[in-house]
């Protein structure tokens, strides 16, 4: 049988299942979006077969004219999507493109300067659990509990004392813009290299509605799968940089951490970069920010504290400190009401990073969807009843119900 459900019908009711998850279920974890069917359909092509290490032009492999096509044009709409005179579109990850620009720049034993996970960076920041934590001499800067916001005299001591060769920034959760003039200000202070990951906000970047890194930062790295809407996969884009840079960059992707390029995969980060260049994907970013915007409000409105106060991008952090419930009771009871979002820690936290005192909430997947501002608020307001009563069955079941229906109204795939 030529189909996955004649030859292995296990898997297919697995893919099945996950299909009817995705289109029943709520989505607000803020690193995930929907994937248009022209991403899967170039994601599901038969440039999966091609070996193609090098770059266009400059293969190791023949054949390669076809997918020298597609990655150009890769390349040449994510430099216009940024304002870049540099991309790389081959990482496999957001974590493979921030360890190119570790191993383009660094050497083992340097320090690094990045926020710590428990505020909000990524574990490619220097967390020791992760190889940027264990090769590299990384400390760890966090934002001030009292207004949860990054303190950038503390950044900036921090830069003074531990003499970084770099600094990041970036984050994983915090609902604040970055100042990326005043972080370049303080990597200049002691000669260091700023390093921007904007893996979550790159589509608000792309759309003018967060403000770019790109004239600030030495290097910047993106995943194209977050706000951004792509396949799963990383980027390295840069402006004015250097030749010697651009050089190091080109050769620690391939041959340095990377095999062949995943073809399948970077036509459809091409697909994704057209999408994201039509007009309409600004009105998509705008929305994502104003849904983010009214559902931070109506949590407030229930009395529940939002991490640094509301959010000025596609996500907040429900701070649940001082509450009988847990993030991770939290996550639980929600996803039994067909709401999926995710623990996590919160400044001063004294619950630990496997059961957290707050959650993470996002808007880029139901904005995809097409839920608006009132769509936002109802959702809000249903969260709040479950977490106001996160044991009360009959609560859990009329939410899931009013979820239900709720994305019954707005499909996904159809
Ligand atoms: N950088 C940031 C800021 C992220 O939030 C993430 C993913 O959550 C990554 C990098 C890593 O991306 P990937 O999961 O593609 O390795």
């Amino acid at each position: 049988d030529a189909r996955i459900e004649g030859f292995d019908p296990e898997l297919a009711q697995a893919i099945t299942a996950e299909r009817r998850r995705q289109e029943d279920h709520v989505e607000l974890i803020a690193s995930e979006n929907y994937a248009s069917p022209r991403v899967l359909e170039a994601q599901g092509s038969v440039l999966t077969n091609k070996y193609a290490e090098g770059y266009p032009g400059k293969r190791y492999y023949g054949g390669c004219e076809y997918v020298d096509i597609a990655e150009s044009l890769a390349i040449e709409r994510v430099k216009q999507l940024f304002d870049a005179d540099y991309a790389n579109v081959q990482p496999h990850s957001g974590s493979q493109a921030n360890q190119a620009v570790y191993f383009a720049l660094l050497s083992p034993g340097d320090t690094i300067l990045g926020m710590s996970l428990a505020h909000g960076g990524h574990l490619t920041h220097g967390a020791k659990v992760n190889l940027s934590g264990k090769i590299f001499n990384a400390v760890q800067y966090g934002i001030d509990p009292a207004t949860g916001r990054v303190d950038y005299d503390e950044v900036e001591r921090l830069a003074l004392e531990h003499k970084p060769k770099m600094v990041v920034a970036g984050f994983s959760a915090y609902s604040q813009v970055l100042d990326w003039a005043r972080f370049r200000a303080i990597a200049d202070k002691v000669g260091a290299v700023l390093f921007v990951d904007m893996a979550h906000i790159a589509g608000l970047v792309a759309a003018g509605v967060y403000p770019s890194p790109l004239p600030h930062a030495h290097v910047v790295t993106s995943t194209t799968h977050k706000t951004l809407r792509g396949p799963r996969g990383g980027i390295i884009v840069a402006k004015n940089a250097s030749d010697d840079l651009v050089k190091k960059l080109q050769s620690v992707v391939f041959p340095g951490i990377q095999g062949g390029p995943l073809m399948h995969v970077i036509a459809a980060k091409a697909v994704a970069f057209k999408e994201a260049l039509e007009p309409g994907f600004k009105d998509y970013q705008r929305q994502v920010v104003k849904n983010a915007q009214a559902m931070a409000n109506a949590f407030i409105a229930r009395g529940y504290r939002i991490v640094s106060g509301g959010t000025e991008n596609h996500l907040m952090l429900i701070d649940l400190i001082g509450r009988d419930v847990t993030g991770k009771d939290a996550e639980a009871a929600l996803g039994e009401a067909h709401i999926t979002v995710n623990k996590n820690a919160v400044p001063n936290d004294p619950r630990s990073p496997f059961v957290t005192s707050g959650l993470r909430v996002g808007t880029p997947a139901v904005t995809t969807r097409g839920y608006k501002e009132q769509d936002c608020v109802d959702l809000a307001n249903w969260i709040c009843d479950v977490l106001d009563a996160p044991g009360d069955a009959g609560v859990i079941a009329r939410v899931r119900a009013q979820v239900t229906a709720q994305c019954r109204t707005y499909p996904v795939y159809g």
